[in-house]
């Protein structure tokens, strides 16, 4: 049998604009959406629901502050007390994206992504990270049916949640990198399409000018690149162009960390690690990661090496299925011997 037309559900919304916030009930009209449910956190219940309030006239919109902290079983209950919508928006941060995402999953109605950070991919890909038994897991639900993103809202959240965005972004090169690893070792087969969305996403960045991160050309090219990353999955069907080593550390640090940092940030410096394992665009890496300011923050983010050298160890069993760098032993012996000897790392890590 052959294989059918690739036929992929990809966004049918994407507004990356300055005063984004003030066009929502605009896109929700041409878009055909009459009930609507608005989420928000604390935060931006407190300091964008009013201006969501004021700036719709017509529709009639449902805004809901959800509760912090719900772990799936919390959230499921959550979704079914909610009545039917036509769509669901959330605007918040990470966690709050991946509630309205997977509370839009469960009940089978289109989701609107409207992040107020641009800390990570989360908002433009299929997975959504929840709390299961306690921990962080990255659980599957569907891309976003739309994406927002106010440019002046980004820009106005602290700039580590930018730097996380950069780290998140520059793991698409590491990760790459394992896919064709995989595909040499393994009987997976790269998907080139996927591959090359995401390549180009983290190469048109890089030549980015990065002496303001707060720039909104900064921050456009930002978002857009780690819009297309999460385009790349759903592409591709699985996280492979976007995820590979790096996040390995990333989610067993997730598990095991006294004190997890956010996921962009560990994701950061595992990918500088895993790139020097690599041999693979390490300097860029470096680059990138030193004219943002990504590792003068580090240095403060009180990020542990023994951690960093323990989620290494633990970095196979997170995926066993997969055939990264970290899959073999020698890989994760030369990475455990770089993080103790980089110069960089010593004065990175605690
Ligand atoms: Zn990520």
């Amino acid at each position: 049998m052959s294989e059918p037309i690739t036929n992929i559900p990809i966004p049918a919304i994407l507004e990356i604009n300055k005063g984004a916030i003030f066009q929502i009930e605009k896109i929700l009209q041409k878009h055909g959406f009459q009930r609507v449910a608005v989420l928000f956190d604390d935060f931006t219940y407190e300091h964008y629901q009013p201006t969501v309030k004021t700036s719709t006239s017509q529709l009639k919109l449902e805004m809901i502050k959800m509760p912090s902290d719900l772990d799936i079983q919390a959230l499921i209950a959550q979704a079914f007390d909610m009545e039917q919508y036509d769509v669901i928006v959330a605007i918040g941060g990470g966690s709050l994206i991946d509630y309205g995402k997977y509370i839009a999953y469960s009940r089978r109605v289109p989701f609107i992504s409207f992040p107020t950070s641009a800390s990570n991919d989360g908002f433009a890909s299929s997975n959504c990270s929840l709390i299961v038994n306690n921990k962080k897991t990255t659980v599957p639900a569907k891309v976003p049916y739309g994406i927002i993103v106010d440019l002046d809202i980004i820009q106005q959240a602290p700039a580590k949640f930018i730097l996380a965005g950069i780290g998140d972004l520059m793991s698409n090169i590491t990760a790459l990198y394992d896919w064709s690893f995989e595909e040499k070792n393994q009987s997976v087969t790269v998907n080139h399409f996927a591959a090359m969305l995401s390549k180009k996403a983290v190469n048109s960045f890089i030549r980015t000018p990065m002496e303001d991160i707060q720039q909104p050309i900064f921050i456009k090219e930002l978002v857009s690149s780690l819009t297309m990353g999460g385009i790349a999955t759903v592409i591709s069907g699985n996280s492979s162009p976007i995820s590979g080593s790096e996040h390995l550390i990333s989610h067993a640090l997730d598990k095991i960390a006294e004190v997890p940092a956010m996921h962009g940030i560990q994701v950061g410096i595992a990918t500088y690690i895993m790139s020097n394992v690599q041999n693979h665009r390490a300097e860029r890496m470096h680059k990138v990661f030193t004219r943002t300011g990504f590792f003068d923050y580090v240095k403060k983010a009180g990020l542990q090496k023994r951690e960093f050298q323990q989620a290494v160890e633990y970095a196979p069993q997170i995926k066993p299925n997969r055939y990264t760098y970290l899959h073999e032993q020698k890989y994760r012996q030369q990475a455990l011997e770089f993080i103790d000897s980089d110069p960089i790392l010593q004065e990175l890590l605690q």
